[in-house]
């Protein structure tokens, strides 16, 4: 493993390959103008300038890490010497569908093909492909230099082999593997978006204020951020899909989304990538939210 290929610069793309960059690996970073492309590693530049601030980093480890990482608009040209290729592209069905099989084509036969997804089927994902074993899912957390966990997820037919090259990979970047099997919403988002719904409807059912029920969770169940708060940080877009990934898999109501979410969403109050969410945000809040992250 050392040639990794990443799809997507946008939020979790760009940090996928930062980590990847800095643990000394081969980075070709794909997207689909070069504009995406700037403002990606224009965000790795400047939270590797946090980590040197930090001492974490030096100005040396910061210029080899850009240095590995090359850039291209191409998918083809970016992939063909990929040994790995983490997909990190826009959270939409038919697009990753459409990139797995190009990645098919224009991958070595023996290139393992992660995708990043926070819900879509990797089942689904690696059978339009001719190496449904090869195909795995990679799920890192936002943001990816700073938290931990991996999750991974076997597909119906992932191999044994592909799934320990996978934990290896993510234990060389410093990073926790937890293995989950290819259901709705894996593990985390199976859990994490039902109770970020009910804090939804609490507050739609008067129970309670939007700060009375982050600070309930906070205080009270030692949570470092309140469910609503996390949401706003998600996007309430991507809770409101995933959502319906979990109450379209397990056809069951208690997947319900809450009226009150598909509204906000219809309105176009997205949390801090609109401005407003359950709270209002100033323009540049979500880097402060990076910052403090970066800060722990
Ligand atoms: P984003 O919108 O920030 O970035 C997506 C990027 O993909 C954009 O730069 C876009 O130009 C690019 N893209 C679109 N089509 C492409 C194509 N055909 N080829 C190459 N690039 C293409 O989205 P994001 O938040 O980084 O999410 C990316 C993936 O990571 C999604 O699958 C999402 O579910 C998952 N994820 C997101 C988070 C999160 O907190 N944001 C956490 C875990 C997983």
């Amino acid at each position: 493993m050392k040639n990794i290929s990443v799809i997507g610069s946008g939020t979790m793309g760009n940090g996928i390959a930062h980590v990847f960059a800095m643990n000394g690996f081969s980075v070709a970073l794909v997207d689909v103008s070069q504009d995406a492309l700037n403002k990606g590693l224009q965000t790795i530049s400047n939270n590797l300038d946090r980590m040197v601030k930090k001492e974490t980093i030096t100005e040396t480890d910061k210029a080899s890490t850009l240095a590995n990482i090359t850039a291209f608009t191409a998918i083809a040209e970016g992939v063909k010497n990929a040994n790995l290729v983490v997909e990190a592209a826009t959270e939409n069905v038919n697009l990753k569908l459409d990139i797995f099989r190009q990645l098919d084509q224009n991958t070595p036969a023996d290139a393992i093909l992660a995708s990043n997804t926070s819900s879509i089927s990797i089942t689904k994902i690696a059978a339009v492909t001719k190496r449904p074993e090869k195909v795995i899912g990679m799920h890192f957390m936002n943001p990816v230099p700073v938290m931990k966990l991996v999750e991974v997820i076997r597909g119906y037919s992932t191999t044994n082999e592909v799934t320990q090259t996978i934990f290896d990979l993510s234990k060389k970047l410093g990073k926790i593997p937890v293995e989950v099997n290819d259901y709705p919403g894996f593990i985390s988002n199976r859990i994490l978006m039902p109770m970020i719904n009910e804090a939804i409807y609490a507050l739609y059912e008067g129970v309670a204020g939007v700060e009375e029920i982050d600070t309930v969770m906070k205080l009270g169940m030692a949570h470092p951020m309140g469910p609503l708060q996390l949401a706003d940080f998600v996007g309430l877009d991507v809770c409101l899909a995933i959502l319906k990934v979990l109450y379209d898999g397990f056809g069951n109501q208690k997947y319900a989304p809450c009226p009150l979410l598909v509204n906000m969403v219809t309105a176009g109050k997205l949390g801090v990538k609109s401005g407003e969410g359950f709270y209002n945000y100033t323009h540049g809040t979500k880097d402060l939210v990076l910052a403090a992250a970066f800060k722990k």
